[in-house]
């Protein structure tokens, strides 16, 4: 399996997040791309660096306004008094219903940069640093060189992105998410592909990659998650949320109860095998966190490292060309056990 990934991905080094109401240390650490890549240096992948595509393939997927922002946001920041904190970071959350038939948000219609900050970045823990946007536009072109790779006829190919990119929508960051991969890949195999499948089974919904596929029916995403009832992102990831317009029927949930193991991701990723074969999927994108193992420190889900070997081995029964694309997974520990075993379930 080819690899890509660029060094600088992980220079972007969050040093703030919110949870149950103080500020903690955030839970994207850049040792993170030193665990996945020693996995890889197990198989024998030497990861390759990504072609440089500059926004285009962003702006396929995300609001002009939005890229921006992030672009500029850093130097921006700059320019507040001197008493700001070390990273740009929010304090206003505009009222926005989060109803997924609403894919498209109104313009911002505040030009001053506190204003944009609340409507841009949805929640705490997407803070943007000096090294925020460079870190993000590799993470985008990681997944594009990937998918272009497939595109020209590899079987399987890995994209080591960070940061991830599911909870990212299409004018909006949040998750520690800012760009959406995995939806930037999957318009980019479009140019060859007429039908592509996303099954992600990052412990958590793939709210974002949910929104910008909502209304299309040439993008079935799928989404396996621990239950949101009471888990991040909690607006979205229910079973009745089915697509909308001519996407009515392409967006499929399924929330795995707290507490959940191997056994019901496996069944899961079955049913989900199943949907994509009735869709008729050209290529399949797997959208691959590890924070559903058991040790993850903001996990509820209780899978163990070779859990990860079994969803490959399914994954791989689809006989689709697969583009693996990496989102979340914080147990620094067992992210590199997770990947090994993915590797392995897929090579066997
Ligand atoms: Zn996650």
């Amino acid at each position: 399996m080819r690899a890509f990934y660029h060094p600088d991905q992980s220079i972007h080094d969050p040093q703030q997040y919110m949870r149950y109401g103080r500020v903690v240390a955030p839970k994207d650490l850049p040792e993170r791309t030193a665990r996945l890549l020693g996995a890889l240096a197990r198989h024998g992948i030497a990861p390759e660096r990504p072609a440089s595509h500059g926004t285009g393939p962003v702006l396929e997927i995300h609001d002009a306004g939005f890229v921006r922002f992030l672009e500029t946001a850093w130097a921006r920041w700059q320019d507040l008094p001197a008493e700001r904190g070390p990273e740009v970071w929010p304090n206003t959350f505009p009222y926005w219903s989060g109803r997924p038939e609403e894919t498209v948000r109104a313009p911002c219609r505040p030009t001053g940069f506190i204003g944009q900050l609340g409507w841009y970045l949805g929640d705490m823990s997407v803070p943007i640093g000096e090294h925020c946007w460079r870190s993000t536009l590799l993470s985008a072109e990681t997944a594009v060189t990937a998918a272009d790779a497939v595109i020209a006829g590899e079987r399987a190919v890995y994209s080591l992105c960070r940061p991830s990119g599911h909870h990212a929508r299409a004018d909006r960051a949040s998750g520690f998410c800012y760009l959406n991969n995995t939806a930037i890949a999957a318009q980019r195999l479009r140019s060859k592909f007429s039908k592509v499948a996303i099954l992600d089974v990052d412990a958590h919904h793939g709210d974002g990659t949910q929104q910008i596929f909502y209304r299309r029916d040439d993008v079935l995403t799928i989404s396996v998650h621990a239950d949101p009832s009471n888990y991040y992102p909690f607006y979205t990831g229910y079973e009745d949320e089915r697509g909308n317009g001519p996407g009515e029927g392409f967006n499929l949930n399924l929330p795995l109860p707290h507490g959940a193991g191997g056994d019901e991701m496996a069944a899961a990723v079955d049913r989900a095998g199943e949907v994509i074969k009735a869709f008729g999927a050209d290529v399949v994108i797997v959208a691959l966190g590890y924070d559903a193992h058991r040790d993850d420190p903001i996990g509820v889900l209780k899978l163990d490292a070779a859990d990860f070997g079994t969803i490959a081995t399914k994954v791989k029964s689809f006989g689709l060309p697969t583009l693996v694309v990496q989102e979340g997974g914080y147990a620094i520990e067992a992210i590199g056990e997770c990947l090994d075993a993915f590797l392995g379930g897929f090579k066997a």
